[in-house]
């Protein structure tokens, strides 16, 4: 059998590929673009345009696509073959440099949020060579980056490789007055944990609203829900194990580091965590594992859903986004040192992160919100809305005695001094095993546990990178200036630490005094999306974006609309399609179950006249009751709709559909599930969540 070692990466055009396909000089100038972000040669693109065709032909290519990224969250590709036409009537395969390094799809019905009209359709897609080509189903794709001719960012990845910059350039900064003047770049990491669900696919096609919203909209509670806690961990099953066993052969093949998979807490619900990586290429194969998640469970009989929240009352989907930055020789910048100067070092950066979240939780909190994450966030679930920290108590004990001028954990004689004493053990097990946190430090890094799980990695991350670089900047500032180094670090660190430690929080999460405490601490709590967005473009946000050239003030006004929008549509969607299936599917199901039951009570009078008949008539009278009062819910779910189509405003718009158009949808559904357990299995029109989350 062949070895995982044999084809791990068999469709990328990684470097060994380039290497061994490059000519020498070829290879060099495209390492040094690639190295230092630099614009590619039009020579030297055309060599590596050929060299990638003729390998991907080999494994049986016929087309390329530019693999972009546009704000819908997913991925696009526009394939075209590499054939050209001969003069014989013939064909050859080609490919030029100029379409490796630039394409120009009809943009024009990509959401932009209102930054080019639909006649200026054009855009282009440019070649991000710090992500190799690879091979999918036969095409070779090129991740790209996706820009208008006028110059406005229409994608995710252009402004995460701007914040990966920004991030670097400040951090370079910082560590030139370490002496470290070596370090050319510095990297953001990422390694996202992906939660998903798995069921039958025929079941799937069964439901509606699995398919139109990727979530139930409808479902009594199963007799056994998640209270057993039989899953997590627990032995996979092997339908399931023969998923996971294709799904990691396949990203292997594309060269994704997937590495971790077990049983998550809810039934049917798994999780998949590969290796860290640079952060645009975590977010290349985030997407790419999510896009195989689907196509492999299909092939298996089996559905993926990757939404936030497919089961109420059992628990979501989210994704952990572990953050961390290291150095080009790989030093982890968050991993606390052995001599004095690394710890100050590490302290220093520590609580640039700590800064960055006290003062933009807002933007952390908008880089999470989406209708399928409101179900999580705030809801009693998987992290609340309140952003706090989580830096464990052999950190907190550090930077208090630091602060208090006292000794630290009794461990040394004197009290602790920046850059003179060695920081005491942090035994890593002991930092992080409070789940709750939405934002906590894991060791050497952070673990960012707010993401839905459908969302690209890359919003999250490219608040994460500006933020930080922003409070790495204004540091950098004041310690370039600075006479006595040490000092002025010390006090830096013990000031901001004492200003911002209202973020940090060790305890319970989810309870009712953590909400009434952060409130006392001013924290934001922005319970819901439309309440979370208008934080986005707030002068302070707008400013840092600017600040950093990630964003302009115009595109982050249209991203803002294209949130608010999608909110809007989103939950549209799901009350449309409840209405349907209530309208076509229950009432019907539950006046042929009454009539059934009517029958057979007039069967039993006309065989014994004396018999009550109890069991039927009270059935059908209860489920009249209920039917005629899940009419009138009806009724007002489609009144609720009709008056918000009559709003312009898009945030007013928004907030009606959060507490009208969603509390009217809650209404329906009580009454539709009540239903659900006096009708008869066979009258019952879909899978019920007893079937959905025990038959895999
Ligand atoms: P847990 O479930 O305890 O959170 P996992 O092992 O499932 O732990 O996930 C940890 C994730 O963190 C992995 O994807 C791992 O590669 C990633 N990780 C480890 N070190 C770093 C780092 N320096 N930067 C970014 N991610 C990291
Ligand atoms: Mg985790």
């Amino acid at each position: 059998m062949e070895s995982v070692a044999d084809y791990f990466g068999s469709l990328v055009f990684n470097d060994k590929a380039m290497r061994e396909r490059l000519p020498k000089d070829t290879y060099k100038a495209l390492k040094k673009t690639i190295g230092e972000g630099k614009d590619l040669d039009i020579n030297v693109a055309n060599v590596v345009a050929n060299a990638m065709k003729d390998w991907a032909i080999e494994r049986g290519c016929t087309h390329f696509t530019h693999w972009f990224q546009p704000m819908t969250g997913i991925t696009a590709e526009k394939q075209e073959s590499f054939i050209s036409p001969t003069k014989d009537g013939q064909v050859i395969m080609e490919f030029s440099g100029k379409e490796l390094v630039k394409g120009e799809p009809d943009a024009s019905s990509f959401p932009s949020g209102g930054l080019r009209a639909t006649f200026e359709a054009r855009g282009y897609t440019a070649w991000d060579p710090t992500s190799y080509a690879f091979i999918k189903e036969g095409v070779l794709c090129i991740p790209t980056a996706f820009c208008s001719y006028t110059g406005e960012v229409l994608d995710k990845k252009t402004p995460l490789l701007r914040s990966m910059e920004a991030l670097s350039d400040q951090a370079v900064r910082i560590l030139k007055l370490f002496g470290k003047d070596s370090v050319k770049r510095v990297i953001t990491t990422v390694g996202p944990e992906q939660e998903y669900f798995l069921i039958d696919k025929e079941m799937y096609s069964k439901r509606k609203d699995l398919i139109y919203c990727g979530r139930t909209l409808l479902g009594a509670k199963p007799p056994k829900g998640q209270e057993m806690e039989d899953h997590y961990f627990g032995a996979i099953r092997p339908k399931v194990a023969a998923f996971m066993n294709d799904l990691d052969h396949e990203l292997w093949k594309l060269g994704v580091l997937a590495k971790t998979r077990h049983n998550e807490v809810a039934p049917a619900q798994h999780e998949l965590a590969p290796i860290f990586s640079t952060t645009n290429i975590a977010s290349d194969h985030n997407q790419l594992t999510m896009e195989l998640m689907k196509k492999i469970a299909d092939k298996h009989g089996l559905a993926c859903l990757l939404h936030e929240k497919p089961f109420a009352g059992v628990n979501g989907s989210g994704k952990h986004n572990n953050w961390s930055i290291s150095t080009d020789s790989g030093e982890n910048l968050l991993e606390p040192g052995d001599s004095p100067e690394e710890n100050a070092q590490f302290l220093l950066f520590l609580v640039a992160v700590l800064k960055a979240v006290d003062e933009y939780q807002d933007l952390l909190r908008v880089s999470v919100a989406s209708a399928g994450n409101d179900h999580r966030l705030g809801a009693n679930e998987a992290p609340p809305a309140i952003v706090s920290m989580f830096l464990g108590d052999d950190l907190a004990d550090v930077l208090d005695s630091l602060a208090n001028g006292r000794k630290c954990g009794g461990r040394s004689k004197t009290a602790m001094s920046l850059g003179v004493h060695v920081l005491p053990d942090l035994p890593k097990d002991t930092t992080d095993r409070n789940r709750t946190s939405p934002f906590a430090f894991t060791g050497n890094k952070f673990e960012f546990r707010m993401l839905g799980s459908t969302f690209s990695v890359a919003g999250p991350n490219i608040v994460l990178n500006t933020i930080v670089a922003d409070e790495l900047s204004k540091f950098a500032d004041s310690l370039e200036k600075a006479d006595d180094f040490y000092a002025t670090l010390s006090k830096l660190v013990v000031d901001t630490y004492t200003a911002h430690k209202r973020i940090i929080f060790n305890g319970n999460g989810y309870s009712k005094e953590w909400e009434e405490e952060a409130a006392r601490r001013g924290l934001l709590n922005l319970k819901s999306t439309p309440e979370a967005l208008p934080a986005f473009i707030a002068a302070k946000n707008i400013e840092v974006f600017k600040k950093f050239n990630i964003f302009t003030a115009a595109e982050m006004h249209s991203r803002y609309e294209l949130l608010m929008e999608s909110y809007c549509k989103t939950i549209n969607i799901e009350a449309q399609t409840m209405m349907e299936m209530v309208r076509k599917q229950v009432l019907p199901a539950v006046v042929s179950y009454s009539e059934e039951l009517s029958k057979s009570a007039l069967k039993k009078k006309q065989l014994c006249p004396e018999l009550a008949c109890e069991t039927e008539v009270n059935l059908v009278k209860q489920l009249s009751v209920l039917s005629d009062s899940l009419c009138r819910k009806l009724e007002e779910l489609d009144a609720a709709i009709l008056r918000v189509s009559g709003i312009s405003e898009v945030e007013e718009s928004a907030r009606f559909y959060h507490n009208d158009v969603l509390s009217s949808m809650n209404e329906v559904r009580a009454v539709a599930d009540e239903l659900e357990t006096l009708v008869g299995t066979k009258y019952w029109p879909y899978p019920t969540y007893g079937d959905l989350l025990f038959y895999v």
